[in-house]
C-alpha cells in the first residue's frame, strides 16, 4: 500500500490535504521569500496521531517538516522544494490542558497560539511573559522549537527559561512524556533542552508545561529620544541597575525604522515627534504604585535629561497611549515588508559592544554598499540587533546576483559581529537560510557534537532535513 493510502488508514479526509489550493498557505512563508512543495499536509488532532504519522514516515523514509504558525523569518517552517516530504501542521492541537495558578504553571498543546496562552494566563490572574510581534499567529510549539526571544528576555529570559516540561514525539514515533511541572529536577540529563531550539530537527513538540508569574500591580511604559548610541547603552545599564527585577523591556529603534513604521502602518503614531536618532522603549512592572514608580523613573532620568543625553521622554499615561507605543514596536516587521527589500540580520554582541558594532557596520555599508539604508531595531538589553539593509523595491530589482549580494552583505556584517564575541543568529534560529553559516562561524567541535546528537535521535535523517545542519548530515 502506498504512503498516502496508509495515512488514510488512521487520519480522516479533513486531516490530509492533497490539493494544491488546500496546501498553498503551508508551502510558503508569510513574506513570500521561501517556497516548497509537499506530498501532502497533515493536520493531526492528538499526540497519538502525530506518533502514528512519524512512525509511518520513518518506515517509508519520508521527510517530515513540522509547522506551527509559519512565522519563521529564516525559511524554517516551509518544506523543501523537492516535494518528497510531509508538512505536519500542529494547528489543530490547540487545547489548554491545564492552568494551575497555585503551581504557577500551565500545560498547553503545541498548536496554541501565543496570544491565546497569554490571555489564558491572565484569565487565571497570572502572567506569561513571552511576547513578540508575531504573537497573534505563532504557536507555542514553534516558540519552543525556535527558543523564541522577544521583548521581555531582559527580565524573563528566552523561551528556554519559561519551559518546565515537554511532550515530544520522536522521529521513530515513540512519545516522550516529559511534562513535569517542577522548578527543580536534577534526575539525570535535562533532555527538554535538546528539543528547545532544535527547530524541529530532532522531533515534534506536542505539548509544553510553561512557567507563569504573578500579574504586576503597576505597568509603566515609556519612550525616550536620544542622539548618541553610547548614551543609549549607558542609559540602558542605569535602568537595569536601578530597576533590577522590574525592567521588563528595553527596546531600541533607529529613526529610520520609526519613520518606516509611521509611513507604512496606518494608525501608527509616535508622541515624541521627530527628535532623536534613537528611540528607546522601556517597560517596568512593579508591586509599587504608579506614582511611586513614575517618581523613581523621573529621578533616574534627571541627570540624562539635564545633561542633554535624553532629548525627550514620554511616559504612557493611559492604556491607550501604552498600546500606541507598543503598536509602533510590534509593527516594524510589517512596515519593513511594505517599505522595500529589507535584508535582515539577527546579530547579537555583548551589550557594551553595541556602539562599536553599529559604528563599524555603518562605515562598512557606506563603503561597500552605497545606497543601502541602515535600519535598526533590537532588543538592546540582550545585545540583540535586527540590523537591516533596506533597498527600495526598484533598487532590489536592479541587483543582478541577488543571492550572492545577500550572502556577501550578511558575511560582511557577521565578520564584524562574530570577532566581537557575537553571533550571526541571536533569536530567529537557522532555518534553511543560515545553514552555510553554521560551518563558517561555529566551532567545528560544536557542529560535530550537533551532528552526533542528530544521528542518535534521528538516524534516518527524516526530521526537517536541510534545516540547522546541512542536508548530507
Ligand atoms: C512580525 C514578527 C515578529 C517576530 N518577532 C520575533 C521576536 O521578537 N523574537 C523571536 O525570537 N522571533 C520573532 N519572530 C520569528 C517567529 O515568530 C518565531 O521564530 C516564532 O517562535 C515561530 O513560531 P511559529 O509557530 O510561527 O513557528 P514556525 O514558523 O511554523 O516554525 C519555526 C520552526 O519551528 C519548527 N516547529 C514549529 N512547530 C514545531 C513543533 N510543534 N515541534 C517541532 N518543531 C516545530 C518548524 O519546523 C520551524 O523549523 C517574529 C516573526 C514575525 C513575523
Amino acid at each position: 500500500m502506498d504512503f498516502v493510502a496508509r495515512l488514510r488508514g488512521f487520519l480522516d479526509e479533513r486531516s490530509i490535504l492533497i490539493d494544491a489550493a488546500d496546501q498553498d498557505r503551508y508551502l510558503h512563508d508569510w513574506r513570500n521569500r521561501h517556497h516548497g512543495r509537499a506530498l501532502c499536509v497533515v493536520l493531526p488532532r492528538s499526540t497519538q496521531e502525530v506518533a502514528a504519522v512519524l512512525r509511518l514516515c520513518s518506515e517509508h523514509g519520508v521527510p517530515v517538516f513540522p509547522q506551527g504558525g509559519n512565522t519563521s523569518v529564516c525559511g524554517g517552517s516551509v518544506p523543501s522544494e523537492g516535494g518528497e516530504g510531509v508538512v505536519v501542521s500542529l494547528e489543530r492541537m490547540n487545547a489548554l490542558r491545564e492552568v494551575n495558578p497555585r503551581n504557577n504553571s500551565m500545560t498547553v498543546e503545541a498548536g496554541c497560539v501565543l496570544a491565546t496562552v497569554q490571555e489564558a494566563a491572565r484569565a487565571a490572574d497570572r502572567y506569561f511573559p513571552l511576547s513578540l510581534g508575531a504573537e497573534g499567529s505563532c504557536q507555542i510549539g514553534g516558540n519552543v522549537a525556535t527558543n523564541a526571544g522577544g521583548t521581555s528576555v531582559v527580565r524573563y529570559g528566552n523561551t528556554r527559561d519559561l519551559v518546565l516540561g515537554l511532550e515530544v514525539v520522536l522521529p521513530d514515533g515513540r512519545i516522550w512524556n516529559g511534562l513535569r511541572a517542577l522548578r527543580k529536577d536534577n534526575s539525570g540529563y535535562d533532555l527538554k533542552n535538546l528539543f528547545i531550539g532544535a527547530e524541529g530537527t530532532l522531533g515534534i513538540v506536542t505539548a509544553a508545561t510553561l512557567k507563569l508569574f504573578p500579574l504586576a500591580k503597576t505597568v509603566l511604559t515609556a519612550m525616550f529620544a536620544l542622539d548618541d548610541i553610547h548614551e543609549v547603552v549607558l542609559l540602558g545599564e542605569r535602568l537595569q541597575k536601578q530597576f533590577a527585577g522590574e525592567l521588563v523591556a528595553l527596546e531600541l529603534m533607529s529613526r529610520s525604522e520609526l519613520e518606516i513604521v509611521l509611513r507604512q502602518i496606518p494608525g501608527s503614531h509616535c508622541p515624541l515627534g521627530d527628535r532623536g536618532q534613537w528611540q528607546l522603549l522601556i517597560e517596568l512592572t512593579s508591586a509599587a504604585d504608579a506614582d511611586t514608580l513614575t517618581e523613581q523613573l523621573n529621578a533616574c532620568l534627571e541627570g540624562a535629561l539635564a545633561g542633554g543625553a535624553v532629548l525627550d521622554a514620554v511616559v504612557a499615561s493611559s492604556e491607550k497611549q501604552r498600546a500606541q507605543l507598543w503598536h509602533v514596536r510590534h509593527h516594524v516587521t510589517e512596515g519593513n515588508k511594505r517599505e522595500g527589500m529589507g535584508l535582515t540580520h539577527d546579530i547579537a554582541v555583548p551589550v557594551y559592544r553595541i556602539p562599536a558594532f553599529i559604528e563599524q557596520a555603518g562605515a562598512m555599508l557606506q563603503a561597500r554598499y552605497p545606497g543601502v539604508e541602515v535600519v535598526i531595531v533590537g532588543h538592546i538589553g540582550d545585545g540583540n540587533l535586527h540590523y537591516i539593509g533596506m533597498l527600495s523595491h526598484e533598487a532590489w530589482q536592479g541587483v543582478e546576483d541577488k543571492p550572492g549580494y545577500q550572502q556577501r552583505l550578511a558575511h560582511d556584517l557577521y565578520d564584524i559581529a562574530v570577532p566581537m564575541g557575537g553571533t550571526f543568529s541571536a533569536e530567529h534560529g537557522i532555518g534553511s537560510l543560515h545553514v552555510d553559516e553554521m560551518e563558517r562561524y561555529k566551532d567545528p567541535v560544536e557542529v560535530d557534537l550537533m551532528r552526533q546528537v542528530k544521528r542518535m535521535l534521528d538516524p534516518k535523517g527524516i526530521m526537517n532535513p536541510g534545516r540547522v545542519l546541512p542536508r548530507h548530515d
